[in-house]
């Protein structure tokens, strides 16, 4: 069995470590995936440092990190005809069973049973990756190969940009990090009007000018309310898309959203958090949505049209580009915040 290197969580302590195992072999309803490129999500930042988050959620080391992938096929399992050798994939991260209530009623992005790459089981910073047939996506031919690797996070923009009204109206999104900056590209490319984009790194605020944000304001330095509010004839926002599960963030969205907006929530907040229910939802009778993962794989095709037409150009929101053995560079990046996507190559 030839050997491969890794990034592993070895141990229950911040950091991480290159390793060398066994090329692992695809079960009958896999493939395995020799990988091009992976990039850097905030979760693997979380693993990596071990906050209090991997803590509770990470059952066993060592785990193989990361789960962003663009990958070609070198092996494939005796059950799967629909992938071949040579195919160029990205890979659902979201594994879901297939038989819960969920799955079977067409929500396997939030099946019950779900596991996740580089959090339940091993990832995909190596080598070679083991990926269920059923997760593989093959990539169209138009799409540059490494763009794989960001189809995930950019799903995760897709879907909440996509949830509800979006041509025709007045946009806020809240924090430009990568996923920040995507949903941003893709509002733009669906005819969202104006769109605010909010932030408090300076750098990710230009990437989000960058991106097609109309007017980008940094909260540390400016008073964001009256900055909308001027902006909309006093009325407000149409449609808020969450994107940095930041409490006060959260909060002043609901005062800019206007009565009756949508408010699409993806990101996620370190803890529980108070908001005022009676006055920014029950009276400005809001639409307030949790967004999970991507449609299985309904958001899926949406993503590969938005890349495979041209319309959506990724390029200013990948900043940077390195080796695989060069991950703590990209974990002190996306530490700082001064970076979109970043890309790693094995
Ligand atoms: P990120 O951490 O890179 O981006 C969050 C951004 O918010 C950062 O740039 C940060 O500077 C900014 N921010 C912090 N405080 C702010 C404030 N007060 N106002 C405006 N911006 C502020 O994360 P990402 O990878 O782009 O993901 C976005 C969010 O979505 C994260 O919270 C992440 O955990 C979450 N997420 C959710 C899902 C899901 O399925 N629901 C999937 C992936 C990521
Ligand atoms: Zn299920």
């Amino acid at each position: 069995m030839p050997k491969m290197k890794a990034v592993a969580k070895t141990k229950p302590a911040s950091g991480a470590e290159i390793i060398e195992i066994n090329t692992p072999t695809p079960g009958p309803d896999e493939v395995l995936a020799k990988v091009l490129a992976t990039s850097i999500c905030g979760t693997d930042l979380h693993i990596f440092e071990w906050n209090e988050w991997a803590q509770s959620r990470i059952k066993q080391l060592p785990l193989i990190m990361g789960h962003e992938l663009c990958g070609e096929i070198v092996d494939v399992g005796k059950n799967v005809k629909n992938l071949k050798k040579g195919d160029i994939i990205s890979a659902e991260t979201h594994i879901a069973c297939g038989h819960c209530y969920l799955c079977h009623t067409g929500s396997a992005h939030i099946c019950i049973h779900g596991r996740i790459f580089g959090v339940d089981i091993n990832g995909v910073f190596a080598d070679y990756a083991v990926v269920p047939a059923n997760n593989a996506w093959v990539l169209d031919k138009k799409i540059p190969k490494d763009y794989a690797s960001v189809m995930e996070p950019l799903g995760n923009a897709v879907h909440t940009v996509l949830a509800g009204e979006i041509t025709g109206n007045n946009v806020l999104v809240t924090g430009c990090g990568p996923i920040g900056l995507m949903s941003i590209a893709v509002s733009r490319i669906c005819g969202a009007t104006q769109i605010f984009a909010t932030e408090v790194n300076d750098f990710r605020l230009q990437l989000a000018k960058k991106a097609g944000a109309d007017l980008v304001l940094n909260p540390k330095k400016e008073k964001i309310v009256p900055r909308i509010l001027d902006n909309t004839d006093g009325l407000g926002v149409d449609v808020v898309l969450e994107m940095s599960g930041n409490p006060t963030a959260i909060r002043e969205a609901f005062q800019v959203l206007r009565p009756g907006g949508r408010y699409s929530i993806l990101g996620i907040p370190d803890k529980p958090m108070e908001i005022d229910l009676g006055n920014d939802i029950v009276f400005k009778y809001a639409t307030v949505q949790g967004i999970n993962g991507r449609l299985m794989f309904s958001t899926w095709h949406k993503t590969t049209r938005f890349l495979s037409s041209g319309r959506l150009n990724l390029e200013p929101i990948i900043t940077h580009r390195f080796s695989l053995d060069e991950y703590e560079k990209g974990m002190e990046l996306m530490k700082s915040g001064d970076c979109g996507k970043i890309l790693l190559y094995p």
